[in-house]
């Protein structure tokens, strides 16, 4: 592989957090052309890359799939109606109208004749009695069977990841599958509802910071532990993966495990203020703790995620900051880059 320049890409879910990231990548890497996809009015994605082939299409819809895949020789679907545990709780079944998306682009990556196919799974494919402990013990890929994910989400991922098993094994499509554990950075949610914890708590304390009022709401006890992936890495995992051989799911995430206490701790010592931290028990909590075994990718790629979780944060507030305050610089970090570039 790796011969990007003989090689064209579609990316469906182009105007979300991640595959805006992944197709700006995939440009940088020299591709002969990007297809980007979303099903949003182009005024509304993150990214907006010109140029790609930019098309608004709803990807649930098969006829859209064939059009998609048309003259594409790598697919990565990043597409999916998702978002933060505050919504997956509460639209399980538009969670699973998902299926759709990856049925339908896997059934057009075949007819187009695409080589290879990537699909993003999530962490919450795993077994929920795995995940009842806050000093848990990662998960390793195993610990997704005997199959008891996430209700709804996690459920469309697993029966997804199967559909990828089984169109490389009957018509030779290559798959590529990779378990998400909390991907955030810029360019994403920060609210409206499908945000997840770093973007919601970046805007809580960003709120507490410019309104003076420095009470914010936190969901569940802080004491629930999880690991976060900065988008570089995330975007450097899909890529060497899909280059590699491996074809079974993978854990793509952090190992550095965190309470979002410490979420909010390192977020407070970014914003320069300390915060009153009001503990909403009656809020989705999601399981009570997560995190990623990385001993498999470490030895299927040779390289794991390593993008520190304060790094990643710097970067993330900033750019909210950027976005809340119209511009406003964030942080004396935020102000150094600045003047370097200058
Ligand atoms: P996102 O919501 O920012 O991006 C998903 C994009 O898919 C959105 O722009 C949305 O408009 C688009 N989409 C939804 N339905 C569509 C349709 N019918 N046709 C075309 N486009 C459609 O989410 P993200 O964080 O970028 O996640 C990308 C993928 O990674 C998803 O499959 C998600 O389940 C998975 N994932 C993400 C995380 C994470 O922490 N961000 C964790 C685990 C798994």
């Amino acid at each position: 592989m790796s011969n990007y320049e003989q090689r064209t890409a579609l990316v469906a879910g182009a105007g979300g957090f991640i595959g805006g990231h992944l197709a700006a990548e995939l440009i940088r890497r020299g591709y002969s052309w990007v297809r980007c996809v979303d099903v949003k009015g182009f005024d509304d994605w993150y990214q907006q890359h010109d140029s790609c082939q930019n098309m608004v299409l709803d990807l649930r819809d098969k006829d859209a799939c064939l059009a998609a895949c048309q003259g594409v020789t790598d697919v990565f679907n990043l597409a999916a109606d998702m978002g933060g545990i505050g919504f997956i709780e509460n639209h399980k079944a538009e969670c699973m109208i998902s299926v759709l998306i990856n049925t339908h682009l896997l059934m057009a990556a075949r007819d187009q004749g695409t080589k290879r196919f990537f699909y993003s799974s999530s962490a919450c494919v795993y077994n929920a009695t795995k995940q009842v402990e806050a000093n848990v013990t990662a998960l390793v890929e195993e610990d997704a069977y005997p199959a008891m994910p996430e209700d709804g989400y996690g459920w469309e991922k697993l029966f997804s990841e199967r559909m990828c098993r089984h169109f490389q094994e009957d018509y030779g499509l290559e798959v590529r599958v990779a378990r998400f554990h909390n991907v955030y950075g810029p360019f994403g949610t920060f609210d409206g509802g499908r945000e997840k914890a770093p973007a919601a708590i970046s805007r809580k304390v960003i709120e507490a910071k410019t309104s003076g009022n420095h009470s914010i709401g936190v969901w569940g006890d802080g004491e629930q532990t999880r690991s976060f992936m900065y988008i570089d890495d995330c975007v450097e995992g899909i890529l060497r993966l899909f280059e590699s051989e491996h074809s079974e799911p993978i854990n793509l995430g952090s190992s550095e495990l965190v309470t979002i206490n410490q979420l909010i701790d390192i977020t407070e010592s970014i914003a320069g203020i300390q915060v009153e931290r009001e503990y909403d028990l009656s809020k989705p909590k999601g399981v009570r703790g997560r995190n990623s075994d990385n001993t498999q990718i470490q030895a299927a790629l040779g390289w794991q995620p390593g993008i520190s979780l304060e790094i990643g944060m710097q970067k993330t507030f900033d750019w909210i900051f950027d976005q809340m305050t119209s511009g406003e610089t964030a942080t004396a970090f935020e102000r150094e880059k600045a003047q370097s570039a200058a």
